[in-house]
């Protein structure tokens, strides 16, 4: 194996390019930090073939809020309007219950909650800029297809060196700090044995495209059954100079979250039963359901590393925290890291002290957030005409209650920071509801 003699030398060496890394990369190179980027795929080879784009950017399609689509958009990585579809409505409903609530963005002033991307354009457009800047020479490299072997702290927790492979060539870096953006299963957590809790739903999401005979009118649905969650994401209209059977409707992606039982059973119906089973649930306000495309499956399972920052190595986006995407929170939660340690990083150079800093706020915020998502599959999972009913009073209410939703629906889009009274009544509200279960 071939060997550099002297090690290449950055500010911050940042493993893992989907959208978190690349985000972080791209804003701490625009602070001019010097960076490293390592990615395991290879990238450059035909970057806009989907076989060639990360697992990250697979099929499924991504809910943005405002602040999300804000920090893609000052990165250059926003696709194009006619690649996104803003999302104006969310409806909540129960099947077969009385009761839904209906919040419109322009109630809340708003023009709109956030917007759907589909991951692949997502990809495409971020590994545009990534190479654009790549070409730039400044300070920034990006090593892809390769595997590191070798990572190593100094005494004094002011340097990471680290030795990669590349085909039959061994690398070697330096930077200052590690940041962490490989994913669930990162890499470097296990390599420095960053505790996690892992939570297993038992559950499988189901993904498919639909393509329907009525306009989706921007809405995006969150539908409880009876035994799982339907959601329906309004997506961009398919190309029309496609001549696909996908040509003559409208676009919705939808994500079917049952029991693993459930999903054996309803992977053996063919396109058109499951259509037939689709449509059921989901009534017909979208007139009729014309085509599906090939469904793809993800096992569900909440992932935390409880710590989150040890010396100079720092774990962010899903190698720090991975949700259950009932909520659609875990990219949104991913780029909100990126961006909140790229402003520390402004603000104290990449230090042990600015990681620390960082680890705090983040602990914080995720904390929050994934109360609520645990709280939302609670509340929505329990069949009993009790539970039934307190969630359809509790939609109602929602819905009436415009001081509770108001800056609720503003934290969620990313336009405003929920105050803390509002996780206060959320925890007393779920001691009583826990209390009341006994
Ligand atoms: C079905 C589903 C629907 C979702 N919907 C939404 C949604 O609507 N809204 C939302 O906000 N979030 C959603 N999410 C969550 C969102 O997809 C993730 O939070 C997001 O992809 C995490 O990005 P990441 O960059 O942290 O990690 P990843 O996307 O996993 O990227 C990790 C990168 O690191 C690379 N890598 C891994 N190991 C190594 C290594 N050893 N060396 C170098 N590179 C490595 C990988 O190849 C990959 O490129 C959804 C998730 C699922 C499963």
């Amino acid at each position: 194996m071939n060997t550099q003699a002297n090690p290449m030398l950055f500010d911050a060496i940042i493993v893992g390019a989907g959208p978190v890394g690349i985000s972080a990369a791209l804003l701490l190179s625009q602070q001019g930090v010097r960076c490293a980027l390592l990615e395991k795929n290879t990238l450059r080879e035909k970057p806009t073939k989907p076989t060639q784009q990360t697992n990250s950017f697979d099929g499924r399609t991504l809910a943005l809020n405002l602040e999300s689509s804000r920090l893609l958009n000052s990165i250059n990585c926003l696709p194009s309007s006619d690649s996104t579809q803003a999302i104006k409505t969310i409806r909540v409903s129960q099947q077969g219950h009385f009761g839904s609530c209906l919040l419109e963005s322009e109630r809340e002033h708003l023009s709109h909650f956030g917007i759907t991307v589909n991951s692949i354009d997502l990809g495409k457009k971020m590994q545009e800029s990534l190479f654009a800047e790549c070409a730039k020479g400044e300070g920034f490299s990006l090593f892809d297809g390769i595997d590191f072997e070798h990572i190593e702290l100094s005494d004094d927790y002011s340097m990471v060196s680290m030795t990669l492979k590349k085909n039959e060539e061994a690398i070697s870096l330096q930077g200052k700090i590690l940041i962490a953006a490989d994913g669930t299963q990162s890499q470097v957590r296990q390599y420095f044995d960053f505790p996690v809790t892992v939570k297993d739903y038992q559950q499988i999401a189901t993904l498919t495209k639909i393509t329907h005979q009525n306009h989706h009118q921007n809405i995006a649905h969150e539908r409880f059954l009876n035994n799982g969650i339907l959601a329906f994401l309004p997506t961009h209209l398919s190309n029309p100079k496609s001549s696909t059977k996908e040509t003559n409707g409208y676009v919705s992606s939808a994500v079917w979250l049952q029991t693993q039982a459930d999903t054996l059973k309803n992977e053996q119906l063919s396109e058109e039963q499951l259509t037939t089973t689709l449509e059921k649930l989901f009534g017909k306000q979208y007139g009729q359901f014309l085509h599906l495309s090939p469904r793809s499956t993800y096992a569900m399972k909440e992932t935390i590393a409880t710590k989150t920052q040890k010396h100079n190595v720092l774990l962010i986006g899903n190698a720090a925290h991975s949700l259950h995407p009932v909520a659609g929170q875990g990219l949104n939660l991913g780029l909100q890291d990126a961006q909140n340690i790229a402003q520390q990083i402004a603000l104290s150079d990449c230090t042990v002290e600015s990681l620390q800093r960082f680890a705090h706020t983040q602990q914080k915020s995720l904390e929050n957030i994934r109360r609520f998502v645990n709280d939302l599959l609670d509340r929505f999972s329990s069949p009993s005409k009790l539970a039934t009913l307190q969630r359809t009073l509790l939609m109602i209410g929602f819905e009436k209650a415009t001081p509770l939703r108001r800056p609720f629906l503003h934290h969620l889009s990313g336009v405003q920071t929920i105050p803390p009274w509002f996780w206060k009544t959320l925890k007393s509200l779920n001691s009583l509801r826990e209390k009341s279960a006994l």
